[in-house]
């Protein structure tokens, strides 16, 4: 069977290093001193040869389409931002050209000058090949939704390619107000992916439901990971309490919205209970089989789909058929 995940990563270190390490510092991301995902598996991160295919070999998985882990151009202003998202989206066409059968992109964007960033989005696609773009949390601590990013949307909606909403780390009035003074790196933990992460994206997703920027791009199409960011298991609740206003101010309810514009991803979720949400919820057309390798397990992924409780018509839109289309993958 022909299996795609896409919420895979990668980074350059070579390309890293020309980040401004206090730049790094006030986006959230840790010390020498917390041991966490991206310390642990970097060299697995920065491969994109041998290693990488091995793994992938190993649980039969056929295509890996990648996208930056950060610290990345979102946290560079100016000129160096999109030098630096350029040199990250060249980096990684050159290991598609490698590998054409195996590897994807998304493309990495400067996010803080979003003019630049449709112009680079419209590259990566037209001249490098690439199927949509991940964008990694708030930037600046602004979400999709704030007008300055509107240029990012509406090129994505044109190039009818999805721009996929992955966790970053929490603003520090955040991770202040909600995590902080917990024993050890309880704090950590708890703003990124025990809970923080989660919630943040699907705060993120409603926001652009609510502001009416889905309204204003009908057409744009969104995906979330780690089963719909518990989106499954609060639609309901949150169309109820929000039902009255909407019909004033929006074109369709909050949950009709999300299930006519978002994608959801199992990256990093592997047990029963959420999947059933979500297949309830979203349906098997809009579900995609993903890892989010390196930080989980090509082989415990593999094994949960092929636990799903699904007929084989439905296991293979999860496994590559929705991700072919969505994405427009070549066979
Ligand atoms: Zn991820």
């Amino acid at each position: 069977m022909r299996i795609v995940t896409l919420e895979e990563h990668y980074t350059v270190p070579g390309i890293v290093s020309h980040i401004d390490l206090a730049a790094i510092r006030r986006r959230g991301f840790p010390g020498p001193d917390v041991v966490w995902g991206q310390q642990i598996k970097r060299n697995d991160l920065a491969d994109l040869g041998d290693a990488r295919l091995a793994d992938m070999d190993a649980s039969g998985i056929t295509v890996q389409v990648l996208s930056v882990a950060g610290p990345g151009a979102d946290v560079v202003p100016g000129e160096a931002g999109i030098k630096l998202a350029r040199d990250y989206n060249d980096a990684l066409a050159e290991a598609v050209a490698r590998h054409p059968d195996r590897y994807r992109g998304f493309a990495h964007l400067p996010m803080l000058a979003p003019e630049a960033a449709a112009v680079e989005l419209e590259r990566t696609v037209k001249d490098l090949g690439f199927h949509g773009v991940l964008v990694n949390g708030a930037t600046d601590g602004l979400f999709l939704d704030d007008p300055r990013f509107e240029p990012i949307l509406a090129r994505a909606e044109a190039l009818d390619l999805p721009i996929y909403i992955h966790p970053g780390i929490p603003a520090e009035p955040v991770r202040n107000a909600y995590y902080d003074g917990l024993p050890g790196n309880f704090s950590f933990t708890l703003a990124l992916s025990a809970w923080g992460w989660h919630a943040e994206i699907a705060v993120h997703t409603l926001r652009l439901v609510l502001s009416g920027a889905l309204d204003r791009h009908p057409r744009l199409k969104i995906v979330i990971g780690h089963m719909g960011e518990a989106l499954p298991f609060m639609l309901d609740r949150i169309d109820e309490t929000t039902s009255a206003e909407a019909k004033g101010r929006l074109q369709r309810s909050v949950k009709q919205t999300i299930l006519d514009q978002v994608w959801i991803t199992t990256s990093g979720f592997f047990t029963m209970a959420p999947f059933m949400a979500a297949l309830m919820t979203f349906g098997a057309d809009r579900i995609m089989f993903s890892v989010d390798y390196p930080f989980a397990s090509n082989a415990r992924a593999r094994a949960f789909l092929d636990a799903l409780p699904v007929s084989a018509a439905d296991r293979a839109k999860i496994a590559h058929g929705n991700a072919d289309r969505l994405l427009r993958l070549p066979d």
